[in-house]
């Protein structure tokens, strides 16, 4: 089962116009956007919703989310630990590593390769990863995630990330609710 994600582009500053004013009313203006922008808005790799999977087989892997495990979440602007590469580096949620992203060397990568630790959490965009489903992860649906990217969350932006309430989760698979009707 997947479920789309929106990933946030961390390099694009948009403003979102919250409208909340209908007294003064704006005359719409026509923005001259290039057509370049529209098409990476729309189709670019970095920004936008993406697939994201509710299960993946690899979670055992992870150390169970103690105090202690989640004591170590290093801070999201750790340097990679081999080429020091200062920002918006993956963390790996097996080991704690802090390691660069495929666009700078690859030590993520290179990372799982050499040990097997696929699951990898980004500092830039919070997004999780599974090297070996080969898929992002949603951390907000998947309970084994939800701590560790709780504690990243707070480490980022100083507060808890806006779950979405699991009546929602249980709405968007079954309408019923399932208890109810059987007895
Ligand atoms: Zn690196
Ligand atoms: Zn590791
Ligand atoms: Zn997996």
């Amino acid at each position: 089962m997947c479920r789309l994600l929106w990933i946030p582009s961390s390099s694009q500053g948009k403003e979102r116009e919250d409208g909340a004013d209908d007294n003064s009313h704006k005359e719409e203006k026509e923005v001259d956007v290039p057509e370049g922008d529209v098409d990476l808005d729309l189709y670019g790799a970095a920004a936008g919703w993406v697939e994201a999977r509710t299960s993946c087989p690899h979670l055992p892997a992870m150390p169970a989310a103690s105090a202690d495990e989640l004591a170590r979440v290093p801070a999201p602007d750790s340097q990679c630990s081999r080429c020091h590469h200062p920002s918006e580096n993956w963390f790996c949620l097996i080991c704690k590593d802090v390691l660069c992203s495929r666009f700078i060397n690859k030590h993520m990568l290179h990372h799982y390769q050499e040990s097997g630790h696929c699951l990898a959490l980004s500092f830039s965009d919070l997004s999780v990863w599974c090297f070996a489903c080969d898929s992002y992860l949603d951390a907000q649906a998947i309970l084994e995630l939800r701590p560790v990217y709780e504690v990243a969350h707070l480490l980022k932006f100083g507060e808890r990330p806006p779950f979405r309430s699991l009546e929602v989760l249980n709405l968007s698979s079954g309408q019923n609710g399932g208890s109810s009707s059987s007895f």
